[in-house]
């Protein structure tokens, strides 16, 4: 359910995205032999990126431009601008304040090439964007871009992005080990109906197209990990089974080597910029923490407050008194680890492990997430406990009673869920680190937990 569920989310997020091409050169001698008098979104391209970035946009329907051979239809003049616009912001500003600014005016594409309709091949695939000689992107489609709806926007810039990787990749090579980690899987007629995306994924692939070449796979991989974020992309990766995920954490390290050693880029740094002009400028909740639970992208929450990270941020009155009633100590053994493990979007389990220096035990408690409409959470004990020793012993009166506050406490009210509050200049480290529950009808009360994602 939860694949299907989140099959449909990407598709819908990332639509567009099915294909692009890249050529080695440009052959096309690029003149524009209209005679119009340049208006306001000439004027606005000219001190928005033609003055600072020596960037060119092609805009006004030029046939040469695209596969003659197709009907592909022009750009609507009143999307030029908005489609720019997020060029911008999404995608300049965020290299030029993690690149700098001699990365930028290197690197970025030196035109952008807009059409309104997509590029549809024979086969039903249809083109997003292409990236040609190093110098160009063109970006196809722009007709049903919507600067207003965050997941049109976030659609748009996985094209950029991955057409961007493409320019990088035209500038310095793809190293020869990346080729090696999916080696004998790639598939140049990607679009073929055994080609699920299944099958995709569980031979290492974020898409099915990835697996049309190591350049294509090469550039999914860096812009799914910039544009869906750390948090979709090791998820997906744990979901595609233990055979495929090494591959997947294999090519983000390749790829986050490659962005450092040949342009001192940290993919981290990007992709916490990126999400902060999303959140902040386009107000999408793509990586806000109630859409982690929602999605099940949180594997476990260590609660254990006496650990490094409780003693270096700031716990609430409430948790320290409910959760050292716990760590305290119990049924006379040494308290050892507490864990609130997600099973789904709507499950999840309090573990405990007690006991001495000889033997471990642990105490089991499962938990309903209800999701309200205003999209908090009601977290209570279910009703239908599993089974087994680990529940027994959480039975156990003794633990139980140390416990039953703690349980009573989450059952009473509703609760947010947040990120821990980050100053990025300070600790970026601890960004989607710390996941916090606050209590919706006293905000005073928070339950942090440090989050561990899921991993063979
Ligand atoms: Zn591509």
């Amino acid at each position: 359910m939860k694949t299907i569920i989140k099959l449909f989310i990407l598709v819908s997020v990332l639509a567009g995205i099915y294909s692009c091409s890249k050529e080695e050169k440009l052959n096309v001698k690029i003149e524009n032999y209209d005679t119009f008098v340049p208006g306001a979104i000439d004027k606005w391209i000219s001190t928005n990126l033609t003055d600072p970035y020596n960037i060119e946009v092609v805009y006004r329907y030029q046939r040469s431009m695209h596969d003659i051979n197709k009907n592909i239809a022009p750009a609507d003049e009143a999307k030029v601008i908005p489609q720019m616009d997020v060029v911008i912001k999404g995608f300049l500003d965020v290299y030029k304040k993690i690149g700098g600014v001699p990365f930028i005016k290197t690197y970025t594409p030196k035109q952008f090439a807009l059409f309104g309709s997509g590029d549809y091949d024979v086969d039903g695939s249809v083109k997003g964007g292409t990236a040609d000689g190093g110098r160009r992107i063109t970006l196809y489609g722009i007709n049903n871009f919507s600067a207003e709806n965050a997941n049109s926007v976030l659609g748009n810039l996985q094209v950029i992005h991955h057409e961007f990787t493409h320019i990088l990749n035209q500038n310095r090579f793809i190293p020869g080990e990346y080729g090696t980690v999916s080696v004998g899987d790639y598939y140049s007629n990607w679009t073929a109906q055994e080609n699920t995306t299944a099958l995709a994924r569980s031979l290492g692939f974020i898409t099915p197209y990835a697996r049309k070449s190591i350049g294509e796979d090469f550039a999914e991989v860096l812009s799914h990990l910039i544009v869906a974020g750390q948090l979709y992309y090791d998820d997906f990766a744990y979901d595609s089974g233990k055979d495929a995920y090494p591959k997947f954490k294999r090519k983000e390290s390749i790829v986050r080597d490659y962005m450092m050693q040949n342009f001192s880029i940290d993919v981290t740094q990007l992709q916490i910029e990126f999400q902060r002009i999303m959140s902040e400028t386009y107000n999408s909740t793509r990586y806000s923490a109630a859409t982690a639970l929602n999605s099940n992208y949180l594997g476990s929450l260590d609660w254990d407050i006496r650990s490094t990270w409780g003693l270096e941020n700031a716990i609430s009155n409430k948790q320290r008194d409910l959760f050292m009633n716990i760590l305290d100590g119990l049924e006379g053994y040494r308290t050892k680890t507490m864990v609130f493990q997600f099973v789904s979007e709507k499950k999840a389990t309090l573990n405990i492990g007690y006991g001495d220096d000889n033997s471990t035990y642990n105490a089991a408690y499962d938990f309903d997430i209800v999701k309200n409409d205003d999209n908090t959470f009601k977290i209570s004990k279910s009703a239908v406990q599993g089974t087994g020793t680990i529940y027994n012993n959480g039975n156990r009166s003794l633990i139980l009673q140390d416990v039953q506050p703690l349980i009573d406490y989450l059952g009473s009210t509703s609760f947010s869920a947040e990120w821990k509050s980050v100053d990025l200049t300070v600790n970026p480290t601890d960004y989607l680190q710390y996941f916090v529950l606050k209590n919706t009808e006293d905000p005073s009360v928070t339950f942090m937990g440090k989050v561990n994602l899921r991993k063979y």
